[in-house]
């Protein structure tokens, strides 16, 4: 049996693809970080040699709190090679190899876990390196930065412990800068940092090179299960098993002097997506001088003047590996005295907006097709594109007003309005408890402050540059930000900011444009982006339509809705709340009319309603009518239309529907238009009609009052109000009188529904708008409900064309959100024709919660806790409430073949609950205009998904 392979080489990167068996398999084993420095080397891009310590032996380091057998033997052959190829010796005196080790796993996790760079070194090689370069500044520099960075991360010492004493050497030297400080200032330090961990732990830094690798490999290990990784893994959905590789990679030496020097540079701008290098660099540096923000470090373009040879090929190798991996890359590099090295190269983190430009300029360029780059795309990208931004008009108003706070650098683009905190704790917190819009403003960020960036609307740095830690993470996350604005100055001990000659206090409000780096004091008036205008996205978009199963339409009441959700790109209405409708000022009088008159009058109709069926069933209580009793009948029916005709409720009630008609009409013209050529669905009367009084503890306390302090005038009217409010009063309205069974009770309002909806579309029509009207009725439980009340609104619609003499396309059909109607949509589809989930009220139904009170008190509990994976209002519940509709999909597409099929509840603009709608076979899914766009990307993923 061969021995298990703890160990590669860089140059071993086929074996690796062997064993692993596909390049996500080789980033499983390596990590992302050596997977990508093989990678490079096989394709002849200068890396520096070195192997990698596969994410197995982390894996088995864990359970066993020690390197795996046979592992550190391997290493140390590995080491050998290295040493080969370096030409140096790991701790030899002469001519000493420095290494670095570095951890990576196969998902980035900026920042998280540890890397130590210029192992090896101790007194002696110190001495043999001064002999061997004669150049003492550089080995003290590079030796001082080992100690820290061991006793940091391998020996757990404070970072401040190191700081403190470099900020004392520099003020006792008068000197800002590190690079500033001399040979003999740098070796004073070394000393001093030796004695600090000395002091911290009580033994010496460890002089044995081996030693030090060890640790420091073990140390890389450990720091997969540091809280912040587990943090970062929590949110990103990062499983706990993957491991952490390490790396073990030859020094180069940014930090030689003027002819050397370390970079991160992205290929395409990460923030616009602009085809353009953009980075920063730092002359006489080592690499983590760059990432930490903590010199100012000079935008790459700047490095063409510093160091044009080595820019040149920089430019050359960027361009090989997009080329390569047909992404656009996030590399590090290191210039060691002119020579270009390449130390990493990943797919870069980008903005919403840049990951959208991209995607659609590498589909020009040839590089990746179609699907591809909406593969590349999220839902939540689209999403951020639709977020509110600061109009150029308020932003104007605001310098001319003297508000301009501070400019910065343009780190994640969005506007963002809140109130200051200058800490993580206290940013979260406000937002947690208060629920405040809080922004975050720091000096810089560290991997310990995600938490309150998460919380904030915006984050403000006064260090650091675009790729700096605050920039990253913001990008990555959606939060507008702005960094390196060095005019703000922050007082930490009195919790505020100065300015451009301007104070802010904690809890003040500022507003921060991400995209151009401005903060501003005070609120600015937020306006949405013409998605229109984005033709990088429309097109996205467009592309992801052809390859979409799913139609996406949208939940409008208003034409004005339905026109910005056809300009988002919305092929229907799936959903028009009727109601809302009833609700406007002018109208709801009216609407209380009816209510109000209601009850008395659809009585005196129920009756002459009996007798005219009685009269033409020729029989009575069971008996034949003699021609007397005829002509009793007669004599009735004309007393009770006498009866209706004089009564003045009645009068009231028809009036009030004689008044919405028209006004119905309108409305629903005004869909027909926006929606020209698509379907528009039109949900019939809804909620309870209580819903439209005056509440029943307002009118009892009215009336109460009025009584006790003998008010007389208007009395009457509102204790007849009152009588109806409690007659209509329900211990459980949301299940009580609503939907089809007030279209049963009282079926006049949802007559005059649909005689205005056909009337609006015969208009339409008639003026060459192309009409689909699809009437819905809700709340159906059995299909009886549907037999009496469909065949009667039929027959208005009909009835309508006929008098309009038109003909237009027209479906009838029912909302699916009531568990019976799901389990006996055979039935129920013989009778509708189209199916739309009504998935809000089908979740509380089959869960049986009610929405409100769940959120309120339980749910959130629940899913703490596990016992509900999601908030079931908010991602679909696949294996409950998604069976039902799978099987009234199912049964009703057995009954009626072409069937069709939608879902307006929230679910419609939820990317797990679109691809369910996807599998089970839905023709479309309806959410708010605002998520159309979203949606159709979601549509067709998951088409690509489940080809
Ligand atoms: P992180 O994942 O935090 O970026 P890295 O392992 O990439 O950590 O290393 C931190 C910094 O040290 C980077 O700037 C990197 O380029 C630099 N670095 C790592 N290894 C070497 C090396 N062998 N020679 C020179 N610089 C290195
Ligand atoms: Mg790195
Ligand atoms: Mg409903």
């Amino acid at each position: 049996m061969t021995e298990k392979k703890w160990v590669y080489l860089f140059s071993e990167v086929e074996q690796a693809e062997k064993y692993a068996g596909s390049w996500d398999g080789v980033r499983g084993l390596l990590g992302g970080k050596g997977a990508n420095l093989a990678e490079m080397s096989r394709i002849g891009v200068p890396v520096p040699p070195g192997f990698t310590i596969t994410t197995e032996a982390c894996n088995a380091y864990q359970d066993i709190h020690d390197f795996p057998e046979g592992m550190w033997d391997q290493a140390l052959t590995a080491l050998k090679v290295v040493e080969e190829r370096a030409g140096k010796k790991f701790g030899d005196a002469q001519n000493p190899l420095l290494v670095s080790c570095r951890s990576g796993a196969k998902f980035s996790m900026p920042g998280m876990m540890d890397t130590v760079l210029n192992i090896g070194m101790n007194d002696e090689t110190a001495k043999g390196m001064v002999a061997l370069t004669g150049n003492d500044r550089f080995v003290y520099d590079s030796y001082r930065r080992l100690i820290q960075m061991f006793g940091s991360v391998v020996l757990g010492i404070d970072d401040e412990a190191f700081e403190e004493v470099l900020d004392e050497v520099k003020k006792e030297k008068g000197v800002k800068m590190d690079t500033e400080l001399t040979t003999a200032d740098l070796q004073e330090l070394t000393a001093k940092f030796k004695q600090v961990v000395k002091k911290v732990k009580g033994f010496d830094f460890p002089q044995e090179p081996l030693k030090q690798l060890e640790l420091a490999a073990k140390a890389v290990f450990d720091s997969w299960n540091s809280k912040r990784a587990i943090d970062y893994r929590r949110r990103e959905n990062i499983p706990d098993d993957l491991g952490t590789a390490v790396n073990i990679q030859t020094m180069v030496f940014g930090n030689m002097g003027d002819d050397s020097g370390t970079g991160v540079a992205f290929t395409r701008d990460p923030q616009t997506g602009e085809k353009k290098m953009f980075g920063d660099y730092l002359i006489n540096a080592q690499g983590e001088d760059v990432v930490a923000g903590i010199r100012n470090t000079s935008p790459i373009a700047g490095l063409g003047k510093d160091l044009p040879e080595a820019y040149e090929t920089f430019l050359e190798i960027a361009e090989k590996l997009e080329n390569h991996y047909h992404e656009m890359q996030d590399v590090e590099f290191t210039i060691e005295r002119k020579k270009l090295w390449m130390l990493q190269t990943r797919n870069g983190k980008r903005s919403a907006q840049a990951a959208i430009k991209i995607a659609y300029d590498m589909v020009m360029e040839g590089f990746i097709s179609k699907e591809e780059a909406i593969k590349r795309v999220t839902p939540e990208q689209v999403d951020l594109m639709l977020h509110p931004q600061f109009s150029v008009a308020a932003k104007d108003a605001a310098k001319k007003e003297g508000r301009l706070l501070a400019t910065g650098v343009n780190a994640s683009p969005g506007a963002a309005v809140g109130q200051v905190y200058f800490d993580a704790d206290k940013a979260e917190q406000m937002h947690r408890d208060e629920g405040q819009d809080v922004i975050m403003v720091r000096p810089f960020t560290k991997p310990d402050d995600v938490h309150g960036m998460l919380a904030a609307k915006g984050i403000l740095t006064s260090e650091g540059g675009a790729t700096s830690h605050a920039a990253v993470v913001a990008r990555q996350f959606g939060v507008p930000c702005i960094v390196g604005a060095s005019m703000v100055s922050i007082d930490m001990n009195k919790r505020q900011l100065t300015s451009n000659g301007k104070l802010v206090k904690e809890g003040d409000w500022i507003s921060l444009d991400g995209a151009s780096g401005e903060a501003f004091i005070g609120k600015l008036d937020l306006t949405t982006p013409d998605v229109e205008k984005q033709t990088e996205l429309m097109a996205l978009l467009s592309w992801a339509d052809d390859i979409s199963r799913l139609q996406v339409w949208a939940n409008a009441d208003y034409p004005k809705d339905a026109r910005r959700a056809r300009s988002y790109g919305a092929k229907g209405i799936g959903l028009c709340r009727t109601e809302h409708m009833f609700f406007e000022e002018e109208r709801l009088p009216y609407v209380q009319e009816m209510i109000m008159n209601s009850e008395k009058t659809q009585k005196m109709l129920n009756n002459l309603g009996a007798l005219e069926a009685a009269l033409k069933a020729g029989r009575r209580e069971g008996r034949a009518l003699t021609e007397a009793d005829r002509k009793a009948l007669e004599a009735e029916i004309a007393a009770e239309k006498k009866q209706i005709a004089e009564s003045k409720g009645a009068k009231a009630y028809f009036g009030a529907l004689d008044y919405l008609l028209p006004q119905q009409r309108s409305d629903f013209y005004g869909l027909f238009e926006a929606m020209d050529g698509y379907p528009v669905i039109i949900r019939l009367i809804d909620p309870p009609l209580h819903e439209f009084l005056p509440s029943m503890e307002d009118m009892l306390t009215e009336v109460a009052t009025m009584r006790a302090l003998g008010q007389t005038e208007g009395l009457a009217e509102k204790e007849a109000l009152l009588d109806v409010i409690m007659s209509l009063h329900e211990s459980n309205p949301m299940m009580g009188l609503r939907g089809i069974r007030l279209g049963i009770v009282y079926p006049d309002i949802m007559k005059m529904q649909v005689r205005a909806i056909f009337e609006a579309a015969s208009d339409a029509t008639l003026k060459g708008i192309v009409a689909k009207p699809e009437i819905m009725i809700p709340l159906t439980g059995h299909v009886n409900e549907l037999k009496l009340v469909q065949p009667t609104l039929v027959q208005i619609a009909k009835q309508v064309m006929a008098e309009k003499g038109v003909e237009f396309e027209y479906k009838f059909g029912t909302m699916i959100e009531i568990p019976r109607a799901a389990v006996t949509a055979g039935e129920i589809a013989e009778v509708a024709e189209f199916f739309s989930f009504g998935t809000n009220d089908l979740t509380q139904m089959t869960f049986g919660y009610s929405r409100d009170d769940a959120e309120r008190n339980f749910l959130v509990t629940y899913v703490e806790q596990g016992v509900l994976p999601l908030n079931p209002f908010q991602v679909l519940d696949r294996d409950g409430v998604g069976k039902l509709m799978k099987m009234a999909v199912d049964d009703g597409r057995a009954v009626r073949p072409n069937l069709e099929v939608g879902i307006c509840g929230e679910h419609g603009g939820d990317p797990s609950s679109i691809e369910f709608c996807h599998l089970v076979g839905n023709n479309y899914v309806s959410c708010s205009p605002f998520r159309v766009p979203l949606a159709r990307l979601a549509a067709a993923q998951a088409a690509l998904r489940h080809r």
